[in-house]
């Protein structure tokens, strides 16, 4: 990613964006953004300085340990940097809502968070400021939450499936974060931290310490309710998202309350039912790269690359200037979807073989060449990033690419 101009680092696992890398984290977040609007879930952006006190109604902020960053203000306040935002939007909520009438409610953000991790690395992988996109849900009741919960996690699919990289779903334990049933989405890769278990014979999947929560056995847990005996494969994998089914872990503490509709005497109070879901937005672009790539560098979903079409002129001579042109213009405006993916490299102090070379090592999924071939074919040379195919179209051709 270095290499490739899409981060520079400023101190140990905290990065700038250059604009590539920030192009790519956009498209994922239109993704996101889609497909919660069809859920129903509005947008808002919680503060990322929290003061102290929620922190120390729900425990979190002994229990969270030294990722936690704690800071003071100049009354010598306790404040933290926000690593998640469950205390936070559950007194916003527990001070705004109090009927059933105001829930359901579905609120996300996307922003950055801070946990001062004990081993930053790979770069957005496992930084100490990253992007997240967080949602987090209200009900009435409990059956209400689940739904809302398996709802959630169609959601999660269908933002994976449009990425585009095959993703694995794996029950997961609770954690520091707490609540009753929980779900991480990896991305495999040789080079991630987490362990995920999946049985051959069922196809029930887990990460490491789900598995071994549930038995002491390494087998599959649930074959061994059958008493069958199945051996787990195991695959290393990157966590880039996680829901959670909280219940009223937050709701309680925080006093984030409700009257029911049906009281059982007047006055009664309920705790809101709530679940918390997270997608590691910057450590998406990580996992993509590392689970999509070759020896010459990235290769882009185009779904979310920084721009899905390189143009290379191959020479200055004013025909080719203006044919670049004129395919820049042909693609922006007739083929679906191009409209702002489309970039020229016209640098043209650098050398044509440099120039290929770096647009191997960007991964664009279509490179498209004009020439001297050009001048005389009147066809453009199209590489396919994704599976080395070389192509020779005529601009009409090229439309047929892209729908
Ligand atoms: P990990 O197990 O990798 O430490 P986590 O379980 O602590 O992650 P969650 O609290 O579940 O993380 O946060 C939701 C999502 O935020 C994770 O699924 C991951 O994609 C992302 N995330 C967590 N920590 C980091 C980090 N240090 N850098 C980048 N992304 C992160
Ligand atoms: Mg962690
Ligand atoms: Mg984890
Ligand atoms: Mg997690």
């Amino acid at each position: 990613m270095i290499r490739a101009g899409l981060i520079r680092q400023s101190s140990s696992g905290v990065y700038s964006l250059l604009p590539f890398a920030l192009r790519s984290i956009e498209r994922i977040e239109k993704i996101i953004d889609q497909e919660m609007r069809n859920i129903g879930a509005q947008k808002l952006s919680l503060p990322i300085l929290l003061s102290a006190n929620m922190w120390k109604r729900t425990g979190r902020w002994d229990t969270t340990g030294s990722e936690l960053f704690k800071l003071k203000d100049r009354k010598t306040s306790d404040f933290c940097l926000a690593p998640t935002h469950e205390e936070e939007i559950t007194q916003l909520v527990a001070n705004d809502v109090f009927s059933y009438r105001q829930l359901p409610l579905r609120l996300y953000q996307i922003g950055r968070k801070f946990r001062d991790e004990m081993r930053p690395r790979a770069g957005l992988l496992r930084g100490r400021e990253f992007i997240m996109k967080d949602l987090y849900t209200f009900d009435t009741t409990e059956e209400a939450a689940l739904e809302t919960y398996e709802e959630v996690n169609e959601a999660y699919n269908k933002i994976f499936s449009r990425i585009g990289l095959p993703f694995v779903i794996a029950e997961a334990d609770t954690g520091n974060i707490g609540g009753t049933k929980s779900h991480e989405y990896h991305i495999l890769s040789p080079v991630g931290e987490d362990l995920i278990l999946s049985c051959m014979r069922c196809g029930y999947t887990s990460n490491e310490e789900r598995a071994r929560g549930i038995t002491d056995n390494d087998g599959c847990p649930v074959c061994y309710k059958d008493s069958i005996t199945s051996p787990l494969k195991s695959n290393r994998a990157i966590e880039v998202g996680h829901t959670f089914l909280l219940g009223t872990k937050y709701s309680d503490p925080l006093k984030a309350t409700f009257a029911p509709e049906n009281p059982l005497y007047k006055g009664e109070l309920l705790s809101i039912q709530m679940g918390c879901y997270g997608i590691g937005v910057s450590r998406m672009i990580a996992a993509i790269i590392e689970s999509s790539h070759d020896s010459k560098g990235i290769i882009w979903p185009p779904s979310v690359a920084p721009y899905r079409v390189c143009i290379i002129p191959g020479g200055d001579e004013p025909e080719i200037t203006e044919k670049t042109r004129s395919l820049y213009d042909f693609l922006t405006s007739e083929c679906d979807g191009l409209n702002d993916e489309v970039l020229i490299d016209d640098r043209m102090n650098l050398s044509f073989g440099y120039r290929m070379k770096d647009a191997e090592l960007l991964g664009y999924p279509w490179l498209m060449i004009i020439g001297k071939k050009f001048l005389e074919s009147g066809k453009i040379e199209i590489h396919n990033r994704h599976n080395n195919q070389r192509n020779h179209l005529e601009f009409n051709e090229i439309k047929n690419l892209f729908i």
